[in-house]
This record gives C-alpha cells, structure tokens and sequence, in this order.
C-alpha cells in the first residue's frame, strides 16, 4: 500500500541500529525514531483521535518534528505542519481552517526563542481540543500552567503499534500556501502524492540503501521542500538526517565536515551564504575536506543564479542541480537530472510521471520555442486541491492539470527555464510573502488608507518586502513606527523592512494597483 508512514517502517525493519537522526551531540536510530513515533500514535489514539483526523505540528528541524509527523501518520490522522514563524493570530486561522483535533507546538530552547511559535493560538481554535508542548529538555516541567507536554503525556504510552494504513488516495498532509489569492490556504496532498515524489527523488539523487547517504537538512521541515526532499526522501532509503534547526553558514560548513555530509539541499541564498561564510577561513583546507564527502547539491524554491552555481562549483567541485514544484505538487516537478546534461538557469525537465506544457489563460498550449506561458503540471504529484475549498482548486485543476501561477519558456530540447511569476508572490529568504496579506494587515492600522506591497530585488534575502502607503488624511505615524507595528502583527520574515508613504498609487482603469510599474519606479531611483 502506498503509504507515508510504511516508507519509515520499511526502514526501520531493514536498518533498526543505523543512525536515522543527528542532532548536535544527540543521535537516534531508525529503532528508536519508531518506538517515539509509536508513542505519539498511542498517545493520539487515546486522545480519541479518529483516522482522518488533523493533527497541526509547528516544530523547528529537531528530533520531534519526524517524531511527531510519522506518529501522526501512523495513528491515520493528517499532518497539518505549521510555519514554526507564525504568531499566534495565524496559528489559530490554521488551526481552524484545517479543523485541527491537536497541535503539537515547540516551546522554545538554549539557542532557539522561547515561547515565540505561537501557542497562544491554541486559545482561539475551536474544534482542537488538545495542545501539547514540546519542550528542548524532555524532563522539564511545562512552561504553561494547564498545559501538558508531549514527553508527560507519552510517558505511559507503550512503544508498539499497529499502523493505521489509509487508502492511497486519502489526505496524508496539509500544507499551507496562499496560491494566487491572499489567504493561505491547506494543499492536500495524498498519501500516494507523497511516495511517489519521495521515490521520485531518490531516483534522481540515485540514493540507494546501501550508499548510506548522509543528508544535510537546513531546509524548514514544515515546507514541502524541506519535508519531500530532504526527509522522506531520504529516511525511505535509510540515509542518516543530520538536523540544523537554524541555518547559519559557517556552522552548517562546520557541520558538514565533522558529519561528512554527503547530500545538500537548500534554496538558493542558503548557497550564497555558503560561499560568503568561506571567506576569511582558511577556505581551501576546508573545501577539501568538505567536497571529498559530498556528492549532490540540489536548490530549489527560488531562482538559482548562474553565478552562484558557477562559484560553487569551482569551489567544491560539486555541480548544484536545480529543481522547481510548489507545496501543491509534494513539490517536486521538473528537475535538472544530472543524467541530461543539465544546463545552468534551466530548471530541467519533468520528472518521472509528470508531465509540463505551457498555456495561457484559457488553458490552451502554447507552443513554440522560446514562447512564454504559464506552466501547468499533470502527475502523480498534483494536489487533491486545496481542503474545503472547492472553487479555488476549480480555478487552478481542470482535468487533471494544475497552473502554477509561473511563467516559463521550453527550448527545443524540453528544458524549462522560469521567466517570471505570473503571480505577485515575493520570495524573501525562501520564505514565501504573500502581499496582499500583508496589504490587509497594513489596511488595519487606523493611519493607513491604502497599501501596495512590491518585492524588491535584494542581495542578501533574493527579494526585500516594501510597502507603498497612502496615510489616512491627518495621520501623524512615521515610517518606523509602522514598522514596528507590522512586526508584532505578523511572522518575522514577512512584515515590511521599508515602507514609503506616497499621494498616489499608479493604477489600472480598473483600479487595479499596478504593481509593476512601482517595482520599475524604484529600480529607476
Ligand atoms: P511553495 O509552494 O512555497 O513551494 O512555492 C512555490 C513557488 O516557488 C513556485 O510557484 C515558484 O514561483 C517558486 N519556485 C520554486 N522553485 C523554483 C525555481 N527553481 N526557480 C524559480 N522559482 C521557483
């Protein structure tokens, strides 16, 4: 049966002593990682948790996130996994728009923020009855009075359990993604969806058992990137995860020689932190030691830059390999197989069981080389649509095929090369910001009238968030009074890092903001 939680299992019966999680000094077995798991099964069991039931999960990359996630599966409930960013405002709109039964939530740590990932979110969230804590110390008692945490309330629980196997085509996750409109929305992805990408992925990673990969995994665990690619995909064939909760270059370089990584993932600017944080150390000494273990360098999420690529390889001697999906295709789409002679800016071609065309906006193909359209995917990997949400998932599947808000060009070989985003998705750090969410928080704030919010090209973030606000008549705020607001009212990399107050937006016949003409102003300046 294609089954999330069987791809572990398969795993852990195979290789019971080998190392399935690094973290730091902490170090746990495949045998190990499914005992916990079965715990937290037993324990949402005996909570009532039916199969089908959604289970939110919002955790940083440490031991409990695929805890946690494979002992949901296990017990039949859908994983809900939440941006560990979010404020507690946003927790409780995902809370309640996925119908949680339980949140799972991490409480803080030595080196990561306490008490920031949005537990109070939990209040406002009506049908999710119960919330427990993980903590970074297992035996500390619960920082929040009346709220247990998950390593008290599994302390009873036993190590065994039967697996509740669902059908193929039910929901194994949600993930959440705000599409083309503002609000997020959960992309239901099957069971079926999400072997067969994890599978899809080995392949091109030519990940065998018997490699013993050991994989970096700096990518958020929540995001679909991070969760198919860097740990599905790997703990299927019984690769070790070495977990880095927060990237930081020069640690994860250090990390990556004393682990001898063999596999890197990351989104583009994760590269180029990289290469910065080779500078000043004595770099070639270093690199050696590094690229004598590693074996593939694969980025996604956002446009890799030819330069970044060409660097990389003239110093670890390793060829970055470009990959492209979204949240609603689990995510991998199209990929530059190494085995094709992947070419630089291209983001390769459908992978195995997918098929790729460009259309316009009525769905007919466009064809011809060099002709730009919206790329529209059919596949294993295409959502079931987006959870209660009928007329959005109308408006991007018909017949099976799925728009991705994403405009490209095919050459006459079928490689893809992404041109722009039809969509005004801002990409900042890898972290999708959605502007007109953030126009609606802005339009909040009694002194705003109107906001339009632009990414801006940036060195460091590949995009910056800026706001154009037109002030309510007689509002007396500043820039960085507004500033600090829209920090408090939302996740930390999305509020505006600069805000510009204007008389006047430039707009359509229709009233419709355009966008593009302020992006095309600013870079003029
Ligand atoms: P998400 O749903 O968060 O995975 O974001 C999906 C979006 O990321 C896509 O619609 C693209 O706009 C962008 N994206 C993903 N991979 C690439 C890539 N290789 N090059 C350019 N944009 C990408």
């Amino acid at each position: 049966m294609l089954n999330l939680s069987v791809l572990l299992e398969d795993s852990v019966r195979r290789y019971p002593d080998r190392d399935a999680l690094v973290l730091r000094e902490q170090r746990q077995s495949y045998a190990e990682l499914n005992r916990q798991a079965n715990k937290i099964a037993n324990l949402l069991v005996a909570r009532g948790v039916k199969p089908g039931d959604k289970v939110a999960l919002s955790c940083p990359n440490l031991i409990e996130f695929p805890t946690v996630y494979y002992g949901i599966l296990k017990a039949g409930a859908v994983v809900v996994p939440l941006n560990i960013l979010l404020k507690g405002r946003e927790v409780a709109y995902h809370l309640n728009d996925s119908q949680a039964r339980a949140y799972f939530c991490f409480e803080g740590g030595p080196d990561l923020p306490i008490g920031e990932y949005g537990h109070d979110g939990f209040r406002d969230a009506h049908g999710c009855t119960d919330m427990f804590l993980l903590t970074a110390d297992p035996h500390a008692p619960s920082p929040i009075a009346g709220v247990e945490t998950a390593a008290q309330a599994i302390a009873g629980m036993s190590g065994e359990f039967e697996t509740v196997v669902r059908q193929p085509t039910d929901t194994a996750v949600i993930l959440y993604t705000s599409g083309t409109t503002g609000q997020p929305k959960g992309a239901e992805l099957t069971h079926s969806n999400m072997v067969l990408n994890a599978l899809s992925a080995n392949r091109l990673l030519d990940s065998t058992p018997t490699q013993l990969d050991v994989c970096l995994v700096t990518l958020p665990l929540f995001h679909s990137f991070g969760q198919t690619i860097s740990m599905n995909s790997a703990l299927c064939v019984g690769s070790t995860l070495v977990l880095i909760p927060r990237f930081e270059a020069a640690a994860a370089l250090a990390v990556m020689e004393r682990e001898n990584v063999t596999v890197f993932a990351g989104v583009p600017t994760m590269y180029w932190a990289l290469l910065g944080a080779l500078e000043g150390r004595n770099a070639d000494a270093d690199v050696d030691k590094i690229s004598r273990n590693m074996r593939k360098a694969i980025s996604g999420g956002a446009a890799l830059p030819v330069e970044i690529l060409t660097q990389f390889k003239t110093k670890f001697g390793v060829q970055i390999l470009e990959g492209y999906g979204l949240s609603e295709t689990s995510p991998l789409a199209l990929f530059s197989d190494p085995e094709q002679d992947p070419r630089p800016g291209s983001i390769g071609r459908p992978v195995w069981g997918v098929e790729a065309r460009l259309v316009d906006q009525n769905w007919n193909t466009i064809s011809g080389e060099g002709q730009v359209g919206e790329i529209a995917l059919r596949g294993h990997n295409v959502m079931k649509g987006y959870y209660n949400r009928p007329d959005a998932t109308n408006e991007v599947i018909d017949n099976g095929w799925f728009r991705t808000g994403d405009l490209a060009r095919v050459d006459e070989d079928g490689f893809y090369y992404i041109v722009d985003r039809a969509k005004d998705l801002i990409v900042r750090g890898g972290f999708n910001v959605y502007p007109r969410e953030i126009e609606e928080v802005l339009m909040t704030h009694a002194s705003v009238s109107l906001a339009a919010v632009v990414g801006l090209p940036d060195e460091r973030h590949g995009e910056e968030v800026k706001a154009f606000v037109i002030l309510a008549p007689s509002a007396q705020v500043t820039e960085d009074e507004l500033i600090t607001w829209s920090k408090a009212q939302m996740a930390s990399y999305k509020y505006p890092r600069r805000i510009e107050f204007v008389a006047a937006l430039p707009m359509t016949a229709t009233g419709k903001i355009l966008k593009r003409e302020l992006v095309r102003v600013e870079a003029a300046h």
